[in-house]
């Protein structure tokens, strides 16, 4: 039976807590009633929300109504088979609680794991094993999405009639309908350790030939680069999922799993007001905590994959102007971005602690999917630096120009005229969301900014 689902005006923003919008916010639980929210829904009023871990505005509907997903957040692992079926609000924290004890990682995690299944595949994620094994969508068996008419449909990446739906779904940002359930397939594990490799550079190009090289050696690699050093001196940390032998007296049960115990992140942010001062102590701390090279440490799940996960809150570190995070995608040919995004920054006095560099390998079949063959660098930016927006907007054009693109699930200020520019194929998701949506009832307040 359905029950009538209530809602209350709330104020909403994304991570990075820069443009609040309100809207009226409901909690469906049940699919029956996010298909009649659907079904009587008006053009541009709808969209859908995980845990607002996008950086930007793709999950506010400003005057209209947005759909929190978490209550739907069943998880059913298929241990023989190696998938797992979830509720598209369940958490891949929660997630990560019942297939690690069971012997399975999640096949990509970005770098926090308070995201939702739904956010994860409308945003088709990425994480440090992009080069090698994908972004989310590339593991992803089957979606059940409730389309723009309220009806609800079965997408499967490997069904023709379906493919290009569901291409469309991921990476398309809430705008083709609403997830409400996927089964997607997992990674078997003997230890719920991961072996790592460090190593420290002291400049930016024997950072980045290093990383080159870890592309066929390591599963998972990503390097943290000090955003306030000329030089750009970074740390590259490369690892692997140890194997039962290599765990073999470290731990009691080699399939524990208890991020809370283990995260230990607290001391990892630069204490205080963040400016130019904090962050130079913090990075030149980081940096130094490293070591100059160290082969096989044992470091669990959370430190490794989600250092900040420990820290609740700390996008608040910024103050009440919020913050950005500016993350592009470039060819190989154009690595020089790079440089010149970092030294960009620097000459606008933008202090930036997390500052992550990392590989990507082939794109996958959705036309909105962000990963490309090369570079992607991301750096969170305090939003009220004077002259921000401006060199941004400078940048964004050299990315273009390079054949480059930004990460819409960080985004909160790149034009229309940028989107229609780097998403070459923007035109093929069009025709796709206009079959799924023909009334056009979903719509965000970032799709608004860059007419999605
Ligand atoms: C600390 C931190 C680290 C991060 N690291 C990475 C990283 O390494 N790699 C990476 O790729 N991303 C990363 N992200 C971004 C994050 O993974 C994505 O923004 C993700 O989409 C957030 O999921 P969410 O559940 O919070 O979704 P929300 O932020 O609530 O929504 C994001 C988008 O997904 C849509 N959406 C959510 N649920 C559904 C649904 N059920 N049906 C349809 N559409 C839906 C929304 O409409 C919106 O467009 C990071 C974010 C943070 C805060």
């Amino acid at each position: 039976m359905t029950t009538t689902l209530s809602n209350h005006s709330t104020t909403l923003t994304g991570w990075g807590r820069t443009d609040p919008s309100t809207a009226l916010l409901c909690s469906p639980s049940a699919v029956e009633q996010i298909q009649s929210a659907v079904a009587t829904a008006t053009p541009a009023s709808l969209i859908a929300r995980g845990l607002g871990r996008a950086y930007g505005n793709p999950a506010q509907c400003s005057g209209g109504t947005v759909l929190e997903l978490t209550e739907v957040n069943h998880i059913q692992l298929d241990a023989a088979n190696g998938c797992v079926t979830c509720g598209a609000g369940a958490s891949l924290d929660a997630v990560l609680r019942v297939i690690v004890p069971a012997g399975f990682f999640l096949p990509v995690t970005p770098g926090t794991r308070n995201v939702t299944i739904g956010g994860a595949i409308a945003a088709d994620v990425h994480g440090k094993n992009h080069h090698g094994e994908g972004s989310f969508a590339n593991h992803v068996h089957w979606l059940k999405l409730v389309d723009g008419n309220g009806q609800l449909r079965l997408l499967s990446p490997s069904d023709p009639a379906t493919a290009e739906a569901f291409w469309a779904t991921a990476g398309g940002m809430g705008l083709t309908g609403v997830i409400v359930e996927a089964c997607f397939r997992l990674i078997p594990i003997s230890s719920s350790l991961i072996s790592v490799d460090t190593t420290r550079f002291r400049e930016l190009d024997a950072l980045m030939a290093a990383m080159v090289e870890a592309d066929a050696s390591y599963r998972y690699s990503v390097a943290w680069v000090d955003s306030l050093n000329p030089a750009g001196r970074g740390v590259l940390t490369c690892g692997d999922h140890a194997s039962r032998e290599q765990v073999e007296g470290h731990a009691a049960d080699p399939l524990h799993y208890d991020p809370k115990a283990l995260a230990g992140a607290p001391s990892l942010l630069p204490g205080g007001l963040l400016n130019t001062w904090t962050v130079r102590a913090f990075n030149e701390a980081w940096y130094r905590k490293a070591p100059k090279q160290r082969e096989e440490e044992l470091q669990a799940i959370s430190p490794y994959f989600h250092p900040l996960d420990g820290v609740s809150n700390w996008n608040r570190i910024y103050g009440p102007a919020g913050f950005l995070q500016y993350q592009f995608a470039v060819p190989d040919a154009a690595a020089h971005l790079v440089h010149t995004t970092l030294e960009a920054l620097r000459r606008v006095g933008a202090p930036s602690f997390l500052t992550v560099l990392k590989r990507f390998g082939p794109s996958n079949p959705g036309p909105l999917s962000f990963p490309m063959p090369g570079w992607t660098l991301a750096a969170d930016v305090s939003a009220a630096v004077p002259g921000l927006f401006e060199l941004l907007d400078q940048l964004d054009e050299q990315v273009a120009e390079a054949g480059g693109r930004l990460y819409l699930a960080k985004d909160s200020r790149q034009s229309a005229t940028m989107l229609e520019r780097s998403y070459p194929r923007l035109h093929e998701w069009r025709q796709q969301r206009a079959l799924l949506d023909p009334r056009g009832v979903f719509s965000s307040d970032l799709a608004q900014r860059v007419k999605l």
